[in-house]
């Protein structure tokens, strides 16, 4: 396919045949992690559990503390349905997380289709982004930027750039926000990895330019660290008009 999937060129092809052989269009969060980190993205560590016991063994074997979430492709916003459970910190957490998962959400959308729970690392809280990429109807694939929260839902403070962008229009992208100062590190907050922020927006804009079975991809929030980053959760939604042949 291309050169900055190296040799996970296949990883990709599978994800996507799968999830359109099964008629479904918006990858599970699992799927679009998979994705992701095949194109290089730091994403957190996950397995997929259907059994409050085998949820056990994952959340031992990557080590307390854990996220638990539902996999539904009936559901995009977990949140919302009583789908997310954080900062678990024992084997006792995560049955009564598993638990509660499973009755908040079938009382809260009755019908949605359960694929399991996945148990997740959990990544160490901090500033959150929003990388996002999208296929404008009339300029074609682009890639947006904004501060996690409030701040893209409430003030609408995002940033455009039509792809492929290289390194240095990401860091404008960046640094155009009007929250861009949260970045920069205040009291004790260090500043944010400016570096590796614009390397996932040039990432997201490759994908954009050179997967074309993907319409949109959402990365939702992105933890920022000092050092490094980390994709905490992902949509991915295809394309309805392209077989998978075209790859
Ligand atoms: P939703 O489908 O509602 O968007 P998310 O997967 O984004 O669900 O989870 C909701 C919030 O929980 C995120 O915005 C983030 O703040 C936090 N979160 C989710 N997963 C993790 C994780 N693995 N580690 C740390 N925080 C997480
Ligand atoms: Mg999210």
């Amino acid at each position: 396919m291309i050169d900055f999937l190296s040799n996970n060129t296949k990883i990709i092809e599978n994800i996507i045949q799968k999830a359109l052989l099964q008629n479904r269009y918006e990858l599970l969060e699992p799927e679009a992690k998979e994705f992701i980190e095949a194109c290089g993205i730091n994403t957190t560590k996950q397995r997929m559990t259907s059994s409050r016991e085998e949820a056990i063994q994952a959340a031992r074997s990557m080590g307390y503390p854990v996220v638990l979430k539902i996999v539904s492709p009936d559901i995009s916003h977990k949140t919302e349905v009583g789908g997310v459970k954080l900062g678990i910190q024992d084997d006792n957490g995560v049955v009564n997380a598993y638990d509660e998962i499973t009755r908040d959400v079938t009382s809260r959308q009755p019908g949605a289709r359960i694929h399991g729970i996945i148990v997740q690392e959990m990544a160490t809280p901090s500033t959150e982004v929003i990388v996002g990429g999208l296929r404008d109807p009339q300029f074609g694939p682009a890639v947006m930027f904004g501060l996690g929260g409030i701040f893209v839902e409430v003030f609408k403070d995002v940033s455009f750039r039509i792809a492929p962008v290289e390194e240095y229009e990401a860091r404008d992208m960046i640094r155009q926000i009007k929250g861009a100062e949260v970045l920069k590190g205040f009291r004790n907050r260090k500043a944010a990895d400016i570096s590796a922020l614009a390397q996932t927006i040039v990432q997201v804009s490759d994908i954009m330019v050179t997967i074309e079975e993907v319409k949109e991809i959402d990365l939702n929030p992105i933890l920022v660290y000092p050092i490094g980053l980390k994709a905490v959760d992902a949509r991915i939604i295809l394309n309805q008009f392209i077989s998978s042949q075209n790859s």
